[in-house]
């Protein structure tokens, strides 16, 4: 085989051919990572697709380098990849980029900077390690540079080495990455850590008492002579050095290979590792459940799992995970957000210890490519991720949990692929036949339709564990508060009353208002004018913690303004609320209250969740007010309160699923209330308290809105009756944008007929200055094929882009849009 195909993580369709060299075809093979010339002086990493024979080679560029010894990804991942591709209308090379970590891509605009904590002088580099970092000191280099001017051949590779060791990190232009706090740790080589090895050890040492010194303490520290296998965990270095034992002596036996130093990240949960508990007891109500789940997947490879709040879902799923353990098989354990991740993980590592992988976006690039690795290997007995994680290369992968599968954070919005990660859950389990279990108290439509069509089994769950009440729920009538003037700021006088009683009797309080910011906008009280971002159809959102207007959409901001843009007035008042607000009002109305916001906003740091929810969970704060940040998975004993905010613009969203969606936020968020001991109750704040749908939450009728909404979809064409592909087409120029839209919409028309619709203009119609135009096409179920739909609207797109005067428009699909 002298062509190999290479994936490229490109927009551009197809794999792309390179020549092979003669010193590299005996290690060649699908599934390892080779860097490449693309263009003019640029390179970039690429993954082995295939390989194959051609007789005439002349036109291709050879391939620079192998990056692994190893596939990265292996083969039986290629269908998937494939079909992902496909149903979501994109690039092989777009998947690539969203499957794999962005710590294995390497393009030559990257740039490679000297860790901050690194003490150069303790390292043990090659002679061209050395020259790397040696010119790393003076500047950070972009790669490609970088190789210009040291002249190293192979040089990602060597990069990519420092970069494992924490030597170095390689940021992608253009993107600020998070920098995870490291630190370094010592511990004693593999092999060293037997116990003959180490008696053989000290007595080779004996004439050099500092060098035991070393080791003895770090004997101690490590516990390692009990227990042998805490050696894999080491210790800080910085403890070491603290005992105190001699520097250079410890730098010495690294160098002679008795110990060895690595970087790790901070991990606040390492002291949980080592002591596990037994996995909890299942309840009687629980036993069943997890029966009926097995028996179910004898029949259907998927299953709905529709329980209460607070049924204890996550005890079934540690029963289920530990059983395909046994068995020698692995588990994918997704959740939706990263909010979600962190009590739940705590849960895990307290009766799994370090046996499962954790793989989210907070991650750094390097401890994502670390799991993928581990994954690789089979250092998992099971992995907890967020959407990405469908891409896990994981061996015998036998059970997927999607968990809260409604939740449309599964849903990735931007870039491309637009895929949604149960969805495609279910396809990857089906190529091995692995079972899935979706999980949620409120299922999706899409979901609840096909488990009553038999089409995926379903289990019940109608009881909270230990016979828990479920919470009460109430509305509370603002316009009616509103007329008899007891309303203060945001808050009925109900809720007040609430708040008020649920902190005398020491009990914890969740208020969600499901917009961050002070206030949606400013608005002029003289002419009515509102400030807008310059770059999105949007108003600015007023910020009052950080004094400024901002853009959610771009990210836009500007101080706030002392008069009207318009007509000069001073008179700007804030309109509507968000989480500042609701905050701000309530340390007015009772200042005796320990308040804490949890949002986008309070929550950019690592670490920030964790502070957030530690200390809610010390009861160091009394009231959480937060976004739909804190209407899931959340788990706390003492709160028997939640508050819920402008419901009523929820409902009103113009979008077919706003009744869905204001659903289930509403019974998620309610069922953070009343966990232990004491009935939680629900308080809901509208204008207007007969709206059906509000009826059906407070009665907790998910039937009866079940059959309403589907009627409605059914009636006016929505999914899961029809599957929707909008396109969306976007230009600087208004009329460009709409021009190039009118003509795509007539030419899929002419073959897609009334399943094509007028042009629409979104209701935020320009975002970073580009306008926004779309088209939505609807295909029915069991009628046209829908791959040929999607052929037609590619081919159609690049008819479009062939027109002179549309080449420079933006065209995207979305497939089965949230
Ligand atoms: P869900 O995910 O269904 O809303 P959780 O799994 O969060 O419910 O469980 C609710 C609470 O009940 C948690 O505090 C959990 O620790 C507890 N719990 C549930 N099942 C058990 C069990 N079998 N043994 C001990 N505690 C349990
Ligand atoms: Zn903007």
């Amino acid at each position: 085989m002298n062509v190999a195909e290479i994936i490229l993580p490109l927009p551009l369709p197809g794999t792309f051919s390179y020549y092979i060299p003669e010193e590299l075809r005996p290690a060649i093979k699908p599934g390892l990572r080779v860097m490449v010339d693309f263009g003019k002086s640029k390179f970039l990493t690429g993954v082995i697709y295939a390989l194959r024979n051609e007789p005439d080679v002349r036109t291709l560029r050879p391939i620079k380098e192998l990056l692994d010894g190893q596939p990265i990804l292996p083969e039986d991942m290629f269908p998937f990849l494939g079909w992902l591709g496909k149903y979501y209308m994109c690039t092989l090379g777009e998947v690539l980029k969203a499957a794999l970590p962005s710590g294995f891509r390497l393009s030559s605009e990257s740039t490679a900077s000297l860790m901050g904590n690194v003490d150069t002088d303790q390292l043990i580099l090659s002679e061209q390690e050395e020259w790397i970092v040696r010119y790393l000191q003076e500047k950070d280099f972009v790669v490609a540079q970088l190789a210009h001017v040291t002249g190293l051949k192979n040089i990602t590779t060597r990069l990519k080495s420092l970069q494992e060791r924490g030597v170095i990190q390689i940021i992608e232009k253009a993107k600020d990455k998070y920098v995870p706090k490291r630190e370094s740790r010592i511990r004693l080589k593999e092999a060293l850590a037997e116990e003959t090895q180490l008696d053989e050890l000290l007595i080779q040492l004996e004439k050099k008492p500092k060098q035991v010194d070393v080791i003895v303490n770090y004997l101690q520290l490590a516990d390692v002579l009990t227990h042998i296998e805490k050696n894999a965990y080491g210790i800080r270095k910085k403890d070491l050095l603290d005992a105190p034992v001699s520097p250079s002596s410890l730098k010495t036996l690294i160098q002679k290979g008795v110990f060895e130093e690595w970087q790790a990240t901070v991990d606040r949960f390492a002291s949980a590792f080592n002591d596990t508990a037994p996995p909890p007891e299942l309840s009687a109500a629980q036993e069943l459940a997890r029966d009926q789940v097995k028996r179910a997947f004898e029949e259907k490879n998927t299953v709905l799992l529709k329980g209460v709040t607070g049924s204890g879902k996550t005890a079934i799923f540690m029963d289920l995970i530990q059983e395909e353990a046994n068995k020698g098989n692995r588990a994918l354990y997704l959740l939706p957000e990263i909010a979600l991740t962190t009590q739940i993980i705590q849960r895990f590592r307290k009766i799994f210890g370090n046996r499962f992988g954790v793989y989210h976006s907070r991650f750094s690039d390097n401890e994502r490519v670390d799991v993928w690795k581990s994954c690789l290997q089979g250092k998992y007995d099971f992995v907890i991720g967020v959407r990405s994680s469908i891409f896990l290369p994981i061996p015998n992968l036998s059970l997927i949990i999607v968990d809260e599968e409604h939740e449309t954070s599964y849903k990735q919005q931007d870039p491309a692929p637009r895929y949604n990660a149960r969805d495609a859950a279910i396809y990857r389990a089906s190529l091995t036949g692995a079972n899935v279990l979706l999980s949620t108290a409120t299922p999706s439509l899409e979901s609840y339709k096909n488990a009553l069509e038999n089409k995926y089994g379903q289990v019940e769950l109608t009881e909270r564990y230990q016979n828990q009440p479920t919470p009460s729920f109430h509305l509370l009538n603002m316009a009616k508060e509103r007329s008899k003037k007891s309303l203060k700021g945001s808050f009925a006088s109900e809720m007040i009353a609430a708040i008020e009683e649920a902190k005398t009797a020491g009990k914890q309080i969740l208020l969600f208002q499901n917009r961050r910011g002070y206030a949606p906008y400013l608005l002029c009280q003289n002419c009515g004018h509102s400030p807008k971002c310059p770059n999105c159809s949007v108003s600015l959102t007023y910020h009052i913690f950080h004094q400024q207007l901002k853009c959610h959409y771009c990210g836009y901001f500007e101080s706030i303004p002392g008069q009207c843009e318009s007509c000069g007035h001073t008179d700007l008042k804030a309109v509507g609320s968000g989480t500042e607000k609701i905050e701000e009002e309530l340390a007015i109305l009772m200042p005796d209250l320990k308040i804490q916001r949890m949002d986008l906003d309070s929550t950019r740091s690592k670490f920030a969740y964790q502070d957030i929810i530690d200390r809610f969970e010390s009861k160091e704060i009394d009231v959480l007010v937060g976004t739909q940040m804190i209407s899931k998975g959340l788990d706390f004993d003492d709160v028997t309160l939640v508050g819920v905010f402008d419901v009523d613009r929820q409902l009103h969203f113009p979008d077919f699923r706003s009744h869905e969606r204001t659903f289930h936020l509403v019974t998620q968020v309610g069922g953070r209330s009343g966990r232990k001991n004491e009935q939680g109750k629900v308080l809901v704040q509208t204008n207007d308290p007969d709206q059906r749908l509000l009826r059906h939450i407070v009665n907790e009728d998910f039937e009866t809105f079940y059959q309403e909404e589907i009627a409605e979809r059914q009636k006016f064409k929505y999914p899961p009756f029809y599957r929707l592909i909008v396109i969306t087409v976007r230009h600087r120029d208004k009329d460009v944008a709409y021009g190039a839209a009118t003509q795509f919409g007539k030419s899929v028309r002419i073959h897609l007929s009334t399943r094509v619709s007028e042009v629409i203009e979104p209701v935020i119609n320009r975002i970073r200055n580009l306008y926004r135009f779309q088209i939505i096409v609807r295909v029915e179920q069991g009628g046209i094929q829908l791959t040929g739909v999607k052929q037609l609207l590619l081919t159609s797109k690049d008819t479009l882009l062939a027109l002179p005067a549309f080449k420079s428009v933006k065209v995207h699909f979305d497939v089965d849009p949230l």
